[in-house]
């Protein structure tokens, strides 16, 4: 048996990065978008619509029909420029995971994409991979031969992913895409936002430890008789700037969500308690 090469020499898929022009305080520098060229030119998420994105994108296109585009899932930044490609690409097909309320934000006729799906992009062909938590219609984009990961918002180096319990995030699931995307042993990931990430197993693994340790100081906060997410965030992220405060308590959440459902929190009205 020989074990999975990790060897892409000859084997890469031609990717055109194409930036979403959208800095923001949410987005950081903005989003990467990703376009593969050939039979069937495909645009890995929609962005913003912002007119830089869209004259890039052409450019890139060099005339040729965009066969469609596949996004990562329904976040602002991933999807909201889908009505303005629509516009200008009118034979372009749009395909997610569908999320039904979320996605008749910014309506394109979607064509849903499920778990193991193989669609032909480029001049090749990736398989969906579902990797809720984030989002719980997060897909991930897995050229076998190369072992690229076009990873959406999964990773980014440098920082953490958000789970925002308030928009169906979910820690329990992201801890499990991160596993499951590990063994797929892909050699780099795309992430959507940041540089690309070389080192997949490291980062992945780093933020399965990150969560962990984050957990323990929650359970350490509770022993110590905080009892609402504000509570918690006072004491775990000490000295955070009060921009940031609501999304650390969303973070918070999402981990007591977690621990309620392996039964080592409950929780009281807006008061979380230790169990045992
Ligand atoms: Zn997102």
């Amino acid at each position: 048996m020989s074990l999975p090469s990790r060897t892409t020499e000859g084997l890469r898929v031609n990717i055109v990065p194409i930036h979403a022009a959208n800095p923001g305080p949410m987005t950081g520098e903005g989003n990467w978008t990703w376009l593969l060229p050939g039979t069937e030119a495909t645009l890995i998420d929609a962005g913003t619509g912002a007119p830089r994105h869209l004259a890039a994108l052409d450019d890139a296109l060099r005339g040729a029909p965009l066969a469609q585009v596949l996004v990562t899932h329904a976040h602002t930044d991933h999807a909201s420029g889908a009505p303005a490609i629509a516009t200008r690409h009118q034979e372009t097909r749009f395909r997610k995971m569908l999320w039904r309320e979320r996605d008749a934000k910014w309506p394109v006729p979607y064509e849903p994409i499920a778990d193991g799906d193989r669609i032909a992009a480029g001049d090749t062909s990736l398989v969906a991979i579902h990797t809720p938590g984030h989002a719980p219609d997060h897909l991930c984009f897995w050229h076998e031969d190369s072992r690229t990961l076009f990873c959406g918002d999964l990773a980014v180096k440098g920082g953490t992913v958000w789970i925002p319990a308030s928009l169906q995030g979910d820690l329990a699931a992201y801890l499990a895409s991160l596993e499951r995307v590990i063994a797929l042993a892909p050699a780099r990931l795309m992430p959507a936002h940041g540089p690309v990430i070389e080192e997949p197993e490291t980062v992945l693994r780093g933020y399965i430890d990150h969560r962990l340790e984050r957990e323990q100081q929650i359970l350490d906060a509770l022993r110590h008789g905080d009892q609402t997410p504000d509570e918690i965030v006072a004491r775990v992220y000490r000295g955070l700037k009060p921009q940031l405060l609501p999304m650390a308590q969303e973070g918070v959440i999402a981990h007591l969500v977690k621990l309620e459902a392996e039964s080592r929190v409950r929780q009281d009205a807006d008061r979380w308690l230790i169990v045992g």
